[in-house]
């Protein structure tokens, strides 16, 4: 890939470095800024990180070597991007080995030479894979034991993922020479990456697996045991070590990823292991007290209304609320009362509540700010 002309940086520009810088100062210039735009390192800017690598790597692969500076100089950028003017250049080669060492998520370590040489590419873990997961309110609250269903790549029985018909044994890879792996010196540093003809196996195969036409994978679904703990909530993430995508060359899998999702009830709200309802209480149980029977997630609850309640009164009953899924405590259950006032009345209960109106005395002004709703609130979340 090459980028537009008109987009280009300036070769200097990229690596910070003055037109007459020396050899020893662009070195350590690249340098730096190859450590410090490696997208190992910079996980949460990936692309960008891989794009500012690729061009400190491009200005770097013509400054350092004298012919191309040369003519880079002279010409700009068109003195270097000639296309098939005998020199293999950056362009085709260097950029696909780029490519190749990010797709295989190489360390730092590898391209720049430390570990070059000694054995084996590193092959990365198989895949992760994700598996969204939808609860009730209940079985988010009570926990559950459930098996889910997972398609995945798995190694092939037949030949146990070597691809190779069973009995027909494997040749030396003849790319690699049975290394695996393939070295290649580009300036100061060396690159080394997998052998693309055996993928690292430093074996190819004589005859294919049947099975799986060579590829040492089939497509199964895996039914997977899962434990969900009680007290999980939306976004909980659950990982399954191990039972993602498997490995090449015998490395080891990915992981399973179960992200949840807990739907709303009808009547209870959650913050974060806390549970919040609201119950209506009649006019005469606010005022007279009352015990009521107040159904909680785990069955009903008893709660004993003090005379004079207020309607809007919270009450907490203690460790009612929900599980903590690490093991911890219990959250609590708060109870909002509310004291329905009657809408409809008999001729009977027109008379008796007339009858209690005239003996009771509330002056009509409006209360205090600090003695409502507010002081309430600071008193349970303060
Ligand atoms: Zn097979
Ligand atoms: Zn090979």
């Amino acid at each position: 890939m090459t980028m537009p002309a008109q987009s280009k940086r300036d070769y200097y520009d990229v690596l910070a470095v003055s037109r007459t810088a020396t050899a020893d100062e662009i070195k350590s210039a690249y340098r730096k800024a190859a450590m410090k735009w490696h997208p190992d390192r910079n996980p949460s800017q990936k692309e960008t990180a891989e794009g500012k690598f690729r061009e400190a790597t491009e200005a770097y692969s013509v400054l350092s070597d004298a012919k191309k500076r040369g003519a880079y100089d002279r010409f700009g950028h068109a003195g270097v991007s000639a296309v098939g003017g005998g020199d293999a250049g950056f362009n085709h080669t260097i950029f696909e080995e780029f490519q190749d060492i990010f797709g295989d998520f190489f360390g730092f370590e590898e391209i720049f030479g430390r570990a070059a040489g000694s054995g084996r590419a590193r092959t990365p873990r198989g895949a992760d894979l994700r598996y969204d997961m939808r609860l009730t309110f209940e079985e988010a609250a009570m926990g559950l034991t459930t098996k889910i269903r997972i398609p995945r790549q798995d190694l092939c029985h037949v030949c146990k993922g070597t691809g190779a018909k069973p009995g027909t044994g494997s040749a030396t890879c003849e790319t690699c020479k049975g290394k695996g792996q393939l070295h290649y010196q580009q300036g100061f540093f060396a690159i080394t990456r997998t052998c693309p003809a055996c993928q690292g196996a430093g074996q190819t195969i004589r005859e294919k697996c049947t099975e799986c036409r060579g590829r040492g994978r089939v497509e199964q679904t895996r039914s997977i045991d899962v434990r969900i703990p009680p007290g999980v909530d939306s976004q909980t993430r659950m990982r399954v070590a191990g039972e993602g995508e498997p490995g090449a060359n015998g490395a080891p899998p990915g992981d399973l990823y179960i992200v949840l999702e807990v739907k709303d009830h009808p009547f209870f709200e959650r913050r974060g292991a806390d549970l919040y309802c609201t119950i209506p209480i009649s006019f005469s149980q606010a005022a007279l007290g009352a015990e009521i029977s107040v159904p909680g997630l785990f069955g009903d609850e008893r709660l004993a209304i003090p005379e004079g309640t207020q309607t809007g009164s919270i009450f907490r009953l203690k460790g009612k609320g929900l599980p903590d899924p690490h093991g911890g405590g219990k959250g609590d259950l708060y109870v909002n009362v509310r004291a329905l006032t009657p809408a409809k009345l008999t001729r009977e209960q027109r008379r008796l509540l007339q009858q209690l109106g005239e003996t009771l005395q509330v002056e009509n002004r409006p209360v205090e700010r600090n003695s409502t709703f507010f002081e309430k609130m600071k008193d349970i979340f303060g």
